[in-house]
């Protein structure tokens, strides 16, 4: 079996979410909105598809040249030979393409086999328990532009909704007022009075806090009782969280933006500058180096906590030994139906029950079902 073919076809779809200025996302006018399926197809007639953006110019100049006429379960050598072709072209060759190319090799591998995807990598479980994931905060009313919002939409979520657990963006820039410490910690205490003292709960805030303000905010956290905080200083500063990391008993989760695949966090796991280790597929390249990064964290007897949500995470989450806790399900809104299905899929990928676990899909290769009529019918670009 030889990779006869990657192809990209780009559709459109109607979306809710606005970027700010900043790149975050938010509640929004419908608008139309832009999405890849990238394709790998094999002499024989096998595929695997990952959703993701692969631009022409590095489809046709590194990764053509890099995976044409290989056998496509050869998925090491292919992700190394790749990785190489990064030095000097990183800005055309971004790990999130690597993770495009990693992934539809995993799907193919498990179309071509008839399992799925945590199966063929060694499965430890078949659903995994989730946290609500909320937006980053606003202004909108009602929304999550004050406290009390946030507290209001935990609720919901926990409550009623069946999330085990919870998870806050709070404000930054461009919003007013952001960032700032004292209204972050008003959130997370809102959040805690809100649910009592049982709930997991974990904060992502502003991610250029200067250290003393991320220790004041791990200090207010400590006291209440929250599960891990993430980001709150620039993740190239690695001293800064090993200082971090000193000054408190709140346990500090990452790096998760990090440039640097498995190196970067062997490095802070080895620096002492985390309590819990942090990846997701589309930050460190693919299923293959999250793995990686999944059995470094278990020899040191550590967690790590998948970022993001997408069926490649869900699929590793259920292969970890050492759990590698949470799914994380969003970003949610209270004006965001999250449980919509994607025009482009027949059918959610990361359906939650009542109890709150996410189950993986047992169909073949990464399990989506991909509704190829829609792509057709909406199609802008294809190579
Ligand atoms: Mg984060």
């Amino acid at each position: 079996m030889k990779i006869a073919n990657i192809a990209v076809q780009t559709f459109r779809y109607r979306s809710n979410t606005v970027r700010d200025s900043e790149g975050h996302g938010h509640p929004g006018p419908e608008h139309d909105a832009a999405q890849s399926l990238v394709t790998i197809t094999t002499d024989d007639g096998a595929s695997g598809y990952c959703f993701g953006n692969l631009p022409k110019g590095p489809l046709e100049n590194a990764v053509k040249p890099a995976v044409l006429g290989k056998d496509p379960f050869y998925r090491e050598k292919i992700w190394h030979e790749l990785k190489e072709r990064q030095r000097l072209n990183l800005a055309t060759l971004p790990d999130r393409i690597l993770t495009a190319v990693d992934m539809a090799l995993w799907d193919l591998a498990g179309r071509a086999l008839g399992q799925p995807v945590h199966k063929l990598l060694g499965a430890t479980r078949d659903k995994a328990p989730a946290y609500a994931s909320t937006m980053c905060g606003d202004d909108l009313p009602n929304g999550l532009a004050t406290p009390e919002d946030y507290a209001n939409f935990a609720i919901w979520c926990v409550k009623e909704r069946g999330y085990p657990s919870y998870k806050l963006h709070t404000w930054q820039p461009p919003y007013p007022n952001a960032p700032s410490v004292k209204r972050d910690l008003a959130a997370c205490a809102a959040v805690r009075e809100a649910l009592g003292p049982d709930v997991p709960l974990m904060l992502d805030p502003f991610h250029y806090y200067s250290r003393e303000e991320a220790l004041a905010l791990a200090k207010g956290l400590e006291k209440l009782d929250y599960y891990w905080m993430e980001e709150p200083m620039d993740e190239h500063s690695m001293s800064s969280y090993v200082w971090l990391c000193e000054n408190t008993s709140l346990p500090i989760c990452g790096p998760e933006t990090a440039e640097g695949k498995m190196y970067v966090r062997a490095e802070w796991i080895k620096a002492g500058a985390c309590d819990l280790t942090r990846g997701g597929v589309w930050d460190v390249g693919g299923i293959t180096p999250l793995m990686k990064i999944a059995h470094l964290a278990e020899a040191f007897g550590m967690r790590m906590e998948v970022h993001g949500g997408g069926v490649g995470n869900l699929h590793v989450l259920c292969a970890m030994a050492t759990p590698g806790e949470f799914y994380e399900r969003g970003l949610l809104h209270p004006f965001i139906d999250y449980e919509a299905v994607p025009e482009w899929l027949n059918k959610r990928d990361d359906p939650m029950d009542e109890q709150g676990f996410v189950h993986v899909s047992q169909a073949p290769g990464l399990g989506q079902d991909i509704n190829f009529d829609y792509i057709r019918d909406n199609l802008i670009e294809a190579y």
